[in-house]
C-alpha cells in the first residue's frame, strides 16, 4: 500500500468511475507488478496528479529506481540522472516535479533557474550526496593543484560549484579521459564514490584520486552473491552497476548506468537475468521487456522510496517543497554540468575489468 505523504490513511481519494476512466488504459503495463487491489488505491492519485500537471503546465521526472505506478502512470520523462538532467534543460513546462532524490532536484534548478522546481519529500536524500561538501572540495584542491575535479552528479549543488566538469556512471570513463587531457593533468580528481572511482581507475590510464563516499545500495553487494546466483541457476545472466564494488564488477556479465542495464535487457532479451542495483529498476526494465524473466536479489533506496503518489499530488496543490539555490552557486555549478553535456560522447562508459580497479588515494574529511 502507498505511503500516503502525511495524510491519514482514511483521507485516500476514492476510486470512481471517473478515475477508472481516466487511468484503466495505463494499468495494463503495470498489471504483473501491482494486483488490482492496490491499483484501486494509487488510480486516483494517478489520475489526480495527471489533472493538475495540465492545469499547472507541469512535467514530472520520474528517474530509473521510482516505483512502477510513479515511473509508468505519472512521469512524463524517465532515465538516469544525465537522461532526466538533458530533460529538464530541454523543457518548456513552468513547474518541474522532480521524481527522485534531492541531488536531482536541484541539478533541475541549476539547469532551469527561472521555473520552479519541486520535490516532494525534503527527506529524499543520498549517501554519496551527503558524502562530502564543498569545503572538502576546496581543501583537495588546494592538496592536489592542478588535477581537474570531476565529480558524479550525486552531489549537491554546492559541491557541483566547485567541480571542473560532471560526470554520470553512463560517461564516467569518457569525462575523466577528456578532463586530464583538457586540464593538461595525469592525474583527476573524481568524487565522491570510491567504488566508481576504481571502476573507472580500472578502464583508463589516468591516475585517479578519490573520496571515501559510496551508495548505501549498491556498496552491499558482493561477488559471493553473484557466486550463489550462479550456482542456483545455471546460466543467468548478471548485470550490475558501477556504484557496485570492483570485486562485484568483475564476476558480472556487463556493468552500466541504469539506462545502458535497460538498454542491453533491450537488445540481447536474455533468458533469465538478474540486476544488481535497485529493486524498482528491475520493475521498470521488465515492463518493457515482457519475455524476459526477472530474478530479484535488489537492494531498495530508502531515499527513492520517500517519494510516493500522494506526495507528488501535495507538492503539485501546494507548489511545495520548493528548491532553492543561491545564483552565485547556480552559475558555477551550470557551467560544470554544461561542459558534462556538451561533450560528444559516442558511447557508455565500459566496465568490465581488465586490470586491477586501483586508484592512487582515497581521501577522507580529517
Ligand atoms: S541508490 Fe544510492 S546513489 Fe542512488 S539515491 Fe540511493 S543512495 Fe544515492
Amino acid at each position: 500500500m502507498p505511503d500516503f505523504g502525511g495524510y491519514p490513511e482514511a483521507h485516500a481519494l476514492p476510486f470512481t468511475d471517473e478515475v477508472r476512466r481516466k487511468t484503466d488504459h495505463l494499468y495494463p503495463k503495470i498489471a504483473r507488478f501491482i494486483p488490482e487491489i492496490e491499483w484501486r488505491v494509487h488510480a486516483p492519485y494517478i489520475a489526480a496528479i495527471n489533472d493538475l500537471k495540465r492545469e499547472k503546465n507541469a512535467v514530472i521526472l520520474a528517474h530509473n529506481y521510482m516505483t512502477p505506478e510513479i515511473f509508468n502512470c505519472v512521469g512524463d520523462f524517465s532515465g538516469d540522472s544525465l537522461q532526466l538532467a538533458k530533460e529538464a534543460a530541454k523543457t518548456d513546462a513552468d513547474v518541474i516535479v522532480q521524481a527522485g532524490v534531492h541531488f536531482m532536484a536541484e541539478t533541475s534548478k541549476i539547469l532551469c533557474p527561472e521555473k520552479t522546481v519541486l520535490i516532494p519529500d525534503m527527506r529524499a536524500g543520498c549517501s554519496l550526496a551527503a558524502s562530502i561538501t564543498g569545503a572538502d572540495v576546496r581543501l583537495l584542491k588546494q592538496k592536489y593543484p592542478g588535477a581537474p575535479v570531476v565529480t558524479y552528479v550525486n552531489t549537491t549543488a554546492d559541491v557541483k560549484a566547485e567541480t571542473d566538469i560532471c560526470c554520470t556512471s553512463s560517461n564516467a570513463v569518457e569525462v575523466v579521459e577528456h578532463a586530464a587531457k583538457e586540464w593538461g593533468s595525469d592525474t583527476v580528481i573524481f568524487l565522491p564514490d570510491q567504488y566508481l572511482a576504481r571502476n573507472v581507475a580500472a578502464a583508463t590510464d589516468v591516475k585517479i584520486i578519490t573520496w571515501a563516499g559510496a551508495c548505501e545500495v549498491h556498496e552491499r553487494f558482493t561477488a559471493e552473491d553473484i557466486r550463489e546466483i550462479r550456482e542456483g541457476n545455471p546460466g543467468v545472466i548478471v548485470l550490475a552497476h558501477p556504484e557496485c564494488p570492483p570485486d562485484v564488477i568483475a564476476e558480472a556479465d556487463f556493468a552500466g548506468s541504469t539506462s545502458g542495464l535497460s538498454n542491453y535487457v533491450k537488445e540481447n532479451q536474455p533468458q533469465n537475468v538478474v540486476l544488481l542495483t535497485e529493486c524498482s529498476m528491475s520493475d521498470n526494465v521488465a515492463a518493457e521487456n515482457p519475455d524476459v524473466h526477472f530474478m530479484r536479489p535488489c537492494n531498495l533506496c530508502p531515499h527513492m522510496k520517500r517519494i510516493t503518489l500522494p506526495k507528488i499530488l501535495r507538492a503539485l496543490q501546494t507548489m511545495e517543497h520548493k528548491v532553492e539555490i543561491d545564483p552565485d552557486v547556480i552559475a558555477r555549478a551550470r557551467a560544470a554540468i554544461e561542459r558534462m553535456i556538451a561533450l560528444p560522447l559516442k558511447r557508455q562508459s565500459m566496465y568490465n575489468h581488465t586490470r586491477a580497479p586501483e586508484v592512487a588515494a582515497v581521501e577522507s574529511r580529517v
